[in-house]
């Protein structure tokens, strides 16, 4: 044991029962060899508070702004303002931001509703979409009020073996000018493929554009905010969506989701929105929106803090010999990290334990349920302030094989490091780990 990588504070970590000095051992020797990895991850997380405030200087955003408004909410300040905020920092024409989007789902669907019309295709080019918008595509079934209920067709083309999107077979079926939107997924969502980096989607969607100027594509940026130093907004995408729960809420925005475009992709989802006719000019919210002002400001932190996590997870496990994606040398453009368990009870072991060392509902013990949008029994660790919030430390895994763990969120980096030594702990007193 080197002395240098211990802290003062060894002592009060070993005298609780629940952290096994084999685990506070691993998990400090990984974090003393991460510190580079970190620094990089702090530092881009210095470029994006550096944009954040010159925004909001840009926009004078003040106290008025934190105020909710009633009833149809014309003239609400806050709103509006939120709307430039994130135009300007996405790097889009024009954007929306509203709690009424209860979830990424809603805005996702929103969204391809938006874009699409009778008789048109959806192209998703990255294989299945995420879970909940296979029942919005229709993909199994003509669901009441799914894509497919309104006779707009679907395709799908897998990623290359490789991970990237097969941009050869995306360019010959673009041929087909019954479709007109392509759906582009940036992250791995609850699959094992890799997650999409920005300068991949970039490239895409110019060869997607060159080919066909007269499609939409619209990318599901859920997790990817904040990861890398550039947005999808700021490629040709006509736009990109993602939920306030997860990385741009900070950990603080109650709930909502936004949407960045251009001018005319905002114009059309507008009306899906609301109304035709009314579209963003209605819409309060009482309670006013300090927190997703502030959400935002600390999101470039927290997110740095998930990543921190993230990354050590990954090395620590990888240590153990599990299969790790990504791994912690490679680079990020999403939060998530996954972890491939040896069988089903490792991994609701696993989900448990990160229940255990959550801030809120540790006494709970998660099982595996038929989750609504989901084909396979899920279980779900998420002792959350926010419900349900994924930039808060939590870990979701479907209960099929590969047995694997998706670990994402950590509002604060000590928090992710404590709960990995616990689920280290815990896996050691199962003898699922020999150290
Ligand atoms: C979280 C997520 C969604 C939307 O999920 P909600 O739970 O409805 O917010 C969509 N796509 C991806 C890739 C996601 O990670």
């Amino acid at each position: 044991m080197k002395k240098d990588i211990y802290s003062n504070y060894e002592n009060f970590y070993l005298s609780d029962a629940s952290i096994h000095p084999k685990a506070f051992n691993i998990a400090n020797v990984a974090q003393a060899e991460l510190r580079k990895v970190f620094g990089d991850i702090d530092e881009r997380a210095e470029y994006h508070q550096a944009r954040i405030l010159k925004v909001f200087n840009k926009h004078r955003i003040s106290q008025r702004h934190f105020t909710g408004t009633s009833g149809y909410g014309y003239g609400d300040e806050g709103r509006d303002a939120l709307d430039l905020v994130y135009r300007d920092l996405f790097g889009g024409e024009d954007a929306l931001v509203r709690p009424q989007w209860v979830s990424g789902t809603h805005v996702i669907s929103d969204g391809l509703f938006a874009l699409l019309r009778p008789e048109d295709i959806l192209l998703s080019i990255t294989g299945a979409p995420y879970d909940t918008l296979h029942d919005v595509v229709g993909i199994n079934e003509a669901g009441t009020g799914s894509l497919r209920d309104w006779k707009i067709g679907y395709k799908q083309i897998e990623l290359l073996p490789d991970g990237n999107i097969d941009i050869n077979t995306v360019k010959d079926v673009l041929t087909d000018p019954k479709i007109k939107t392509v759906l582009i997924q940036r992250s791995m969502g609850y699959s094992t493929r890799k997650t999409l980096s920005v300068g991949n989607i970039s490239a895409a969607v110019d060869e997607i554009k060159a080919s066909r100027n007269d499609v939409f594509v619209i990318v599901d940026n859920c997790y990817g905010e904040f990861t890398e130093d550039e947005e999808p907004s700021m490629t040709q995408a006509d736009l990109i969506v993602g939920s306030l729960i997860k990385n741009p809420g900070g950990g603080l925005a109650p709930t909502g989701a936004y949407a960045v475009g251009t001018v005319e992709a905002i114009a059309l989802l507008e009306s899906r929105l609301t109304s035709p006719g009314i579209g963003r000019e209605v819409g309060s919210f009482p309670s006013g929106y300090g927190y997703f002002y502030q959400g935002l400001f600390m999101a470039p932190h927290t997110v740095a803090e998930a990543l921190k996590g993230a990354v050590l997870a990954a090395k620590v496990f990888d240590e153990l010999g599990y299969k790790v994606r990504p791994h912690w040398k490679e680079s990020r453009s999403d939060i998530i990290q996954s972890i491939e368990f040896k069988s089903s009870k490792q991994l609701i072991s696993f989900c448990q334990a990160i229940q255990t060392a959550s801030p809120i509902d540790s006494f709970v013990v998660p099982y595996p349920w038929d989750m609504p949008g989901y084909d396979h029994q899920v279980i779900m660790a998420a002792g959350t302030f926010i419900q349900g919030a994924s930039i808060e430390l939590s870990a979701d895994a479907p209960i099929k094989e590969p047995y694997v763990a998706y670990l994402q969120g950590g509002l604060t980096y000590a928090h992710v490091k404590l709960a990995i030594m616990k689920v280290l702990s815990v896996m050691l007193k199962e003898g699922f780990v020999q150290l």
